[in-house]
């Protein structure tokens, strides 16, 4: 990374200086726009072009993202976006395509959808997939509400779900939001679940069991199969989390190890951006006796073709607007076809190959709890550099002065000084052991207090996150009010 002169660290207000400013006026009739909400008129910085590309550009610059390099954030799985999925999706056709349009008069937009289900119904072995849920967090949501509606209509009110301690923190809190009771269940020595304490938890009240496989320890769970018989024989639904869906695209499924409800984090898997926040995908699989509880509308085909049905009187009803995120759907649609079964399968080889070979090059300088073979990712602990008094995060903040986007750190839980490092299938071998050296260099720095404070090449250093969290500076006005505080 390069130092920026000073001067590029104005905002650009400042840059136009006291008196250069265009002032454009509202022509908007006044009675037209609520009392108070119409603008009086736009207050533009007046600076010459030069200046506005060199100020944007190097703004860009500021942060660290997919584009600029490795991004090994485990669990989160940021995965580099093809520019083709992005040309395809910036299409006039899917641009200008409106969701309140007549069935008949976008035809093309219904069958991409349409097709987008199908494929992965065909990647799932599951029998029907709703596009709705933006999120794979929503898409969690979603199975929850699924699950209780089918409970119901069994004339079952069961209000329990039970969840392996190494899920992800939106699993807990998806069925909380659900209305049910969240049970956790310990791992055993292997990273597995604990089954003893599985088939204890398990009763009459349980609606459903969530886990992710492989687990965010990146293991793939060996007593799957058990497991899905101790849930099903309780009468509790199996839910998928998806999220770890890229080890195993082509291997096998989460319905050939008889889940009934999944959901699939298109910006994990299938290369869509994740955005801040949004705005992702989370669609949702769901077997067979579940389809009738699928959100509506349902984009059906009859007689070649598509349209959309709203009479289905079992169905949870609507969880977000229309048929969710649209362009980032044309997105996973291009990524699934250009790759097509045999490259999404070697997406996986490769996720899984990348995450094996970092792992190898680092278990000599750090800990890395549980013995299996990983997956896509894995989890390393950064305990023994506490003899230094360096922790994780110091870890972490250095890695940028290398040019490295930090791992997640501190999840999964059950690892002490967690760092979860996912590289994805994208990433050479050049770039993966230039990744190991850096963290290898790392633990054998000389001087801690250089950990400690770093990062020192960034255009900020360490941030303090609550001073952050409770002064929100959001924009030039903001600053120009709370300006003094700093
Ligand atoms: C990312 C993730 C989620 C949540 O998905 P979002 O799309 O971020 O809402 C759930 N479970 C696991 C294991 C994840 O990694």
């Amino acid at each position: 990374m390069y130092r920026q002169a000073k001067h590029d660290d104005m905002l650009i207000f400042e840059r136009a200086g006291e008196s250069d400013f265009c002032f454009l006026t509202n022509d908007v009739e006044e009675d037209l726009v609520p009392e108070g909400m119409a603008r009086k008129g736009l207050c533009l910085p007046i600076v010459p072009e030069r200046e506005v590309v060199k100020h944007y550009t190097n703004l860009s610059q500021k942060n660290f993202g997919v584009d600029n390099g490795l991004y090994p954030l485990g669990s989160c799985t940021m995965k580099y976006n093809p520019k083709y999925a992005d040309l395809i999706s910036s299409m006039p056709s899917v641009g200008s395509v409106h969701p309140y349009q007549d069935p008949e008069t976008c035809q093309g937009s219904l069958r991409l959808l349409y097709e987008l289900e199908e494929a992965l119904c065909a990647i799932s072995d599951m029998d029907a997939v709703t596009l709705q849920p933006a999120a794979g967090a929503q898409g969690e949501f979603t199975g929850m509400l699924i699950a209780k509606a089918f409970h119901r209509k069994n004339g079952e009110e069961r209000t329990e779900v039970v969840i392996p301690d190494t899920a992800h923190g939106t699993n807990p809190a998806s069925a909380a939001m659900a209305g049910f009771n969240v049970i956790e269940v310990p791992s055993n020595g292997d990273g597995f679940v604990d089954m003893d304490a599985l088939k204890a938890a398990l009763s009459d009240r349980t609606a459903a069991f969530m886990i992710t496989n492989p687990n965010t320890l990146g293991i793939f769970e060996p007593q799957i199969e058990e497991i899905a018989k101790a849930v099903h024989d309780v009468g509790a639904l199996l839910y998928y989390d998806g999220a770890n869906f890229n080890a195993i695209m082509g291997h096998t499924s989460p319905g050939k190890m008889d889940f009934d409800i999944v959901h699939f984090n298109l910006h994990k898997t299938f290369a869509t951006p994740h955005g801040g926040g949004g705005p992702g995908a989370g669609p949702v699989g769901v077997c067979k006796r579940l389809e009738p509880f699928l959100p509506i509308p349902r984009i059906v085909r009859k007689e070649g073709s598509f349209d959309l049905d709203y009479e289905r009187p079992d169905s949870i009803g609507k969880v977000r607007s229309f048929h969710g995120n649209f362009a980032v759907l044309v997105r996973a649609y291009a990524y699934i076809l250009r790759n097509g079964s045999d490259g999404l399968m070697e997406v996986s080889q490769k996720a899984v190959l990348n995450s094996n070979y970092l792992k190898r090059r680092l278990e000599g300088t750090f800990d890395i709890p549980f013995g299996a073979i990983r997956k896509h990712e894995f989890v390393l602990s950064a305990k023994r550099l506490g003899e230094k008094n360096v922790r994780a995060l110091d870890v972490a903040k250095r890695l940028l002065d290398h040019g490295f986007m930090s791992p997640t750190i501190y999840f999964p839980m059950l690892v002490d000084e967690a760092m979860m490092i996912e590289p994805t299938e994208t990433e050479s071998k050049e770039t993966l052991d230039e990744f190991a050296d850096a963290m290898i260099r790392i633990a054998t720095e000389d001087d801690p207090e250089d950990i400690r404070s770093a990062p020192h090449s960034t255009s900020v250093g360490r941030i303090d996150e609550l001073f952050a969290a409770k002064e929100l500076v959001l924009s030039w006005r903001i600053y120009q009010r709370k300006k003094d505080r700093f």
